[in-house]
């Protein structure tokens, strides 16, 4: 499943393709993906002004309603006339331009945000973890609310902090030392500082690199991105350690394969 490294890298593509263009009609090839697809007549017409994103979320942003959007499992956006399997919903561009919206397991979300510009699945999420608001703070917070919660899963918790999927907590908790399933009360004011500063660069990281492509998450290039091959844990159970040759282990923590050296992390 794409994590915020994909999604953001999904953006960009988007933005290159769709910023400042026009769009002369949007046409839905299905009623639903996994909520239902809203009549789009609304998109005739519309100038697209920016393409953004919110925790996973992309948010296509016109001069009628912002479309939002969410890639789910396997969604993809691309450029082209050619019509393939999966695809669902086609922007068609007033410069002839076909983008389309492709996704196999309809796992994806193509709706429309509010008149305010909100969506109610926007309400309530946590603070960007590459934005200012996003500190030591925050996770001090958080572990005095969750305290008995696992360290991992109380930063996946899209509340706390969006977009920390569970490649990018499994990699984040490595490089700060910490135990995955250590109690999140347990860990002191210090490591969380340390841990805030991993979970943003190995996100930094991971968008420099185009994401990491795990399954069949492409850009909209087509290309695959490059971070997983760089994984220090993820993915790796029984492999050694490249920090200190340990054997890497895999436990679940809050219903999610986690891994992490037993030597590094403490
Ligand atoms: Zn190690």
């Amino acid at each position: 499943m794409p994590e915020l490294p994909e999604v953001e890298t999904v953006r960009a593509g988007l933005e290159l393709l769709l910023a400042g263009a026009r769009v002369r009609h949007a046409r839905a090839l299905r009623k639903d993906l996994r909520t239902a697809i809203p009549d789009l007549a609304g998109l005739a017409g519309v100038g697209i002004t920016a393409v953004r994103r919110r925790a996973k979320y992309l948010l296509l942003d016109t001069t009628g309603p912002s479309i939002l959007n969410h890639l789910g499992m396997t969604g993809k956006w691309r450029e082209g006339a050619e019509v393939r399997a999966h695809d669902h919903v086609e922007l068609h561009l007033l410069d002839g331009r076909r983008i389309v919206f492709n996704d196999a397991r309809r796992f994806g979300l193509f709706e429309l945000c509010r008149a305010d510009g909100g969506h109610d699945a926007l309400d309530g999420l946590g603070p960007e973890p590459l934005g200012d608001a996003f500190d030591g703070r925050v996770l001090r917070a958080a572990a005095r609310r969750h305290r008995r919660s696992a360290l991992k899963a109380m930063i996946m918790d899209q509340r706390v902090v969006v977009g920390v999927g569970n490649i990018y907590a499994s990699e984040a908790c490595f490089r700060a030392g910490i135990r995955p399933g250590l109690a999140a009360g347990r860990v002191g004011g210090a490591r969380l500082d340390r841990l805030v500063t991993e979970i943003r660069g190995v996100l930094a990281e991971a968008i420099a690199k185009g994401g990491s492509t795990i399954g069949d998450y492409r850009q909209v290039n087509g290309l695959s991105g490059l971070f997983q091959n760089q994984f220090s844990v993820y993915g790796r159970e029984g492999e050694a350690c490249r920090a200190c040759g340990s054997r890497i282990r895999q436990s679940v923590i809050g219903g999610r394969s986690s891994f992490w050296c037993p030597r590094c992390q403490r």
